[in-house]
C-alpha cells in the first residue's frame, strides 16, 4: 500500500513525488513516456538550449567585430544544434532518474489507468494507494481547419526536425510562437507572424509587447496582428489566407507552426473517477479536487500552464497530504520569454489597473552602464505601484537575463514592498540590475542615471 501515486512525471509530478517522500511517504510514480514530462522532453529544456545556441551565433554575428574578436566563415549545423538540445534534456531526464532513487520512489514505466480513487492499473500491476495526485500534464492544442491538413507542426514537431525551413509561418503569437519566432529568424530564415489578438504576447502589456515586436521585426520577421487565419492550402508549399481588419493577405510558406495554446490532457479514466472539470480539473487552492485523496497539480487543471507553477502546486499538494495545511498563492508567478532580449513579469498589469491608482516608473536598458558594455541596448524595466501606499502591484522587464532578474520583481510583489524598501538596496555597479533600481526611482522623479 503507498500514502501517495502520482500520475504523470513532469514538473508537477516528481516534484510532487520527491516532496511526498522528503516528508516520509511512500510513494509510486507512474510516467508512460519520460520522465521530465513536457518541460524536459517537448517544452522548457529544448527550447532554452535551441535559443542559447542561437544566441551565441546572434550574438558572434553582431558583436565579435566591435569586441575586437576575428571570427571568420561563421555558419551553424542543424544537426550540432540538435545534439546539443539533445543533450541537454537526456541529462536532465537523467538528473529527474536520479532523485527518483535517491528519495527511494518506486516509478513504473507505463500508461497509469485508475481503476478508482485507491487503485491504479500499471502495465499487469495494480497499484493501491490512500492518496492520489493527477498530473497527466497538457497536449498542444490543435483544431480545425488545421487537423485535417498534413504536415502541419505542432511545438512537438520542431523538435523532431530534420531539415530547417526556409520559411515558416508561425499561427499564435504569444509565448512560444514568439520564442519559435526568436529561433528561426536568428537562423536567417524568413519567418511570419500572425496573431489574433491586438497585439502579439496578448498577456502583456502593450509596450512591453511593442518593444519585443520591434526587436523581431529588425531580425527580419513579418507580424500580423487582429489577424484571423481562415484558411490553409496545402500544395508543394503551404498557403495560408488569413484576413485582417480590412483586408485579406495569403502568405506562401515552407512550413507552418500553430503555436495557439495546449489543453489539459485528461483522458477516460480520469473523467470517469468523477472529478469536477470545467477547461481542465477543478481544485482548491489546497489542490484538492472534489474527491477526498484525490489533488490535482500543472497543465492539468488548464489554469497558468508553467513548469515552476506545475512544481509549486506539486509542493502544495505533498505538505496537504502530509497533514499540514498549505494553500496556492498566484499572486507573484513570474511568466518569463526567452525572446531577445528577453521579458519577464510578474504581479498586476497596467493594462488591468486604474490609471488614478497607480504610479509607473520606467527606465531604459539603453541607460545602463553594464548594457553599454554588451553592446546591448534594447528593453527597459518597468514598476507599478500604488498611488496611496507605494507597494509594488506588478514589475515588468525587457533585458538580456531578464529571465534571471525577475525574482526582485517577485520578491517585491509577494511580500508587498514599498518603493522605498527596494529603492534603499544597493544594487551593485555595473550589473543589469540597476535598470530595475532605475525604474523605482523613477516613479519618484529620482533616476539618477537618465
Ligand atoms: P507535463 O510536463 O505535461 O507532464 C505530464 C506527464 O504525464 C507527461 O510526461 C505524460 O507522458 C505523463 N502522463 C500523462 N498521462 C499519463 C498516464 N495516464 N500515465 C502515465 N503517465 C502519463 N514552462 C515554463 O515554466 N518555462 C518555460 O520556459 C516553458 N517553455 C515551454 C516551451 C514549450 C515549447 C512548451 C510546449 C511548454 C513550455 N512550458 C514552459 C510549459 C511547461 O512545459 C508545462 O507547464 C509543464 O511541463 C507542465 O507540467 P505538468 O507536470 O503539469 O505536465
Amino acid at each position: 500500500m503507498y500514502d501517495v501515486v502520482v500520475v504523470g512525471g513532469g514538473p508537477g509530478g516528481y516534484v510532487a513525488a520527491i516532496r511526498s517522500s522528503q516528508l516520509g511517504k511512500k510513494v509510486a510514480l507512474i510516467e508512460k513516456e519520460h520522465l521530465g514530462g513536457t518541460c524536459t522532453n517537448k517544452g522548457c529544456i529544448p527550447t532554452k538550449a535551441l535559443l542559447t545556441a542561437t544566441h551565441l551565433y546572434t550574438d558572434i554575428i553582431t558583436k565579435s567585430k566591435k569586441f575586437g574578436i576575428k571570427v571568420e566563415n561563421i555558419s551553424y549545423e542543424l544537426s550540432g544544434i540538435l545534439k546539443h538540445m539533445n543533450k541537454s534534456i537526456v541529462m536532465s531526464r537523467k538528473g529527474i532518474e536520479y532523485l527518483m532513487k535517491k528519495n527511494n520512489i518506486d516509478v513504473f514505466n507505463g500508461t497509469g489507468i485508475i481503476i478508482d480513487k485507491n487503485h491504479i492499473k500499471v502495465n499487469d500491476k495494480i497499484l493501491e494507494s490512500k492518496n492520489l495526485i493527477l498530473a497527466h500534464g497538457s497536449i498542444p492544442a490543435v483544431f480545425p481547419p488545421f487537423d485535417k491538413i498534413d504536415g502541419i507542426w505542432t511545438s512537438d514537431d520542431v523538435f523532431t526536425m530534420k531539415e530547417i525551413p526556409e520559411s515558416i509561418v508561425i499561427i499564435g503569437g504569444g509565448v512560444i510562437g514568439v520564442e519559435f519566432a526568436t529561433f528561426f529568424s536568428a537562423l536567417g530564415k524568413k519567418v511570419f507572424l500572425i496573431e489574433l489578438a491586438d497585439h502579439i504576447l496578448p498577456f502583456e502589456d502593450e509596450d512591453v509587447a511593442k518593444e519585443i515586436k520591434k526587436a523581431l521585426i529588425k531580425k527580419g520577421v513579418k507580424i500580423y496582428e487582429k489577424t484571423r487565419v481562415k484558411n490553409v492550402i496545402k500544395d508543394d508549399f503551404y498557403t495560408v489566407v488569413a484576413e485582417s481588419e480590412n483586408s485579406e493577405i495569403e502568405i506562401s510558406s515552407e512550413k507552418i507552426l500553430l503555436a495557439v495554446g495546449r489543453k489539459p490532457y485528461i483522458p477516460q479514466d480520469v473523467k470517469e473517477l468523477g472529478v469536477e472539470i470545467e477547461k481542465g480539473v477543478v481544485t482548491d487552492d489546497s489542490m484538492k479536487t472534489n474527491i477526498d485523496n484525490v489533488y490535482a497539480i500543472g497543465d492539468i487543471r488548464a489554469k497558468i500552464m508553467l513548469a515552476h507553477v506545475a512544481m509549486f502546486e506539486g509542493i502544495v499538494a505533498a505538505h496537504n497530504i502530509a497533514g499540514e495545511s498549505m494553500k496556492m498563492d498566484y499572486s507573484a508567478v513570474p511568466s518569463i520569454i526567452f525572446s531577445t532580449p528577453e521579458v519577464a513579469s510578474t504581479g498586476l498589469k497596467e493594462k488591468d489597473l486604474d490609471p488614478e491608482k497607480i504610479i509607473i516608473g520606467k527606465f531604459p536598458v539603453s541607460a545602463n552602464g553594464r548594457a553599454r558594455t554588451m553592446e546591448e541596448r534594447e528593453g527597459f524595466a518597468k514598476i507599478i505601484a500604488d498611488r496611496k501606499t507605494k507597494k509594488v502591484l506588478g514589475f515588468t522587464i525587457i533585458s538580456p537575463s531578464a529571465t534571471d532578474m525577475i525574482m526582485e520583481g517577485v520578491l517585491a510583489v509577494k511580500y508587498g514592498l514599498t518603493i522605498d524598501e527596494i529603492s534603499n538596496l544597493i544594487h551593485p555597479h555595473p550589473t543589469l540590475t540597476e535598470t530595475i533600481l532605475g525604474a523605482f526611482e523613477d516613479t519618484e522623479n529620482l533616476a539618477i542615471h537618465i
